[in-house]
């Protein structure tokens, strides 16, 4: 396993991997959501990058930059028992150096959700991708459905800049009681923890009214609000029962629909998401 901090050394290294080349973004602080990335672009193509970047564009002026958890000798380990073939983990100065100033802005899949509640969060994600895609040239890049906005929005960048690779979407990895795994999820101590499975139980009642015939988003939404409520350490940011492809809110659950949440267990904010 070849590992970087040089982006003129990835290009070099790129040049003479065997095609197709898979590549899956992180912020490291891996877990076992990021290695089933790495283990389907591993089943998938000949050659692996995995790149660690706790990317400073994405995180708003009070949010967790600088607290964000990095272990990166213990990603290192984890990542060469995956056999992977790269990695690339830059500064944010090589990333973003001084004169820095070009940004990739989506349209209206980007204004709801997490862009309403994170300012420039998805502009800064899709900056940082625009720019891993042009260094590594991907055949493949995978995506965890865990952040199916961000899905949503890579995929539309992709699409209207004619982007030359192929974004595959791995399904959601769980802790045994349902909840999404998470590098955040380290910030929540015992207590938090246990009331944090709320997003998950959620996410599961709207399921199973929605199996047993219910149709009216407005009804699903009230019932997962109630059901948070009880919940006193869980805040909601925002519940949302909305077309999968544009985001556009629904009244009725007729198409394929997201149902996704953005949840805050005390100071720890937490989103997940199920389709329905
Ligand atoms: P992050 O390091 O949080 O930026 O995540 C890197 C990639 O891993 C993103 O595509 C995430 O969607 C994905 N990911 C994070 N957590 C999970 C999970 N629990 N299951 C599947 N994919 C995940």
């Amino acid at each position: 396993m070849k590992v970087t901090e040089k982006i003129d050394d990835m290009k070099r290294l790129r040049q003479p991997l065997t095609e197709p080349v898979g590549l899956v973004p992180t912020m490291g602080y891996l877990h076992e959501g990021h290695l089933a990335l790495v283990r389907r672009a591993r089943e998938e193509n000949i050659s692996v990058v995995v790149s660690i970047f706790v990317n400073p564009t994405q995180f708003g002026p009070r949010e967790d930059f600088n607290r964000y958890p990095r272990d990166p000798q213990r990603d290192l380990t984890l990542l060469e028992k995956e056999r992977t073939d790269i990695v690339f983990m830059p500064s944010p100065a090589e990333m973003y150096p001084a004169q820095f100033n070009s940004w990739v802005e989506i349209g209206k899949v980007t204004e709801r959700l997490e862009g309403a509640s994170r300012p420039g969060h998805l502009r800064g994600v899709a900056t940082i991708c625009a720019k891993l895609f042009n260094i590594i040239q991907p055949t493949k890049a995978y995506f965890g459905q865990k952040d199916a906005q961000q899905l949503v929005v890579i995929k539309k960048m992709v699409a209207d800049l004619n982007m030359n690779l192929e974004i595959v979407t791995v399904p959601t990895v769980r802790e045994p009681d349902g909840l999404a795994m998470s590098s955040r999820n380290t910030y929540l101590n015992p207590e938090q923890r246990r009331a944090a499975i709320v997003l998950y139980q959620a996410l599961s009642l709207a399921q199973k009214l929605w199996s047993q015939g219910e149709r009216d988003a407005a009804k699903l939404r009230q019932q997962m609000t109630d059901l948070i409520c009880k919940q006193p350490l869980a805040n909601i940011d925002y519940i949302s029962i909305a077309n999968a492809e544009t985001l556009d809110e629904l009244d009725r659950v007729n198409t394929p629909a997201l149902v996704s949440l953005a949840v805050r267990i005390s100071n720890t904010r937490l989103i997940d998401n199920v389709v329905l």
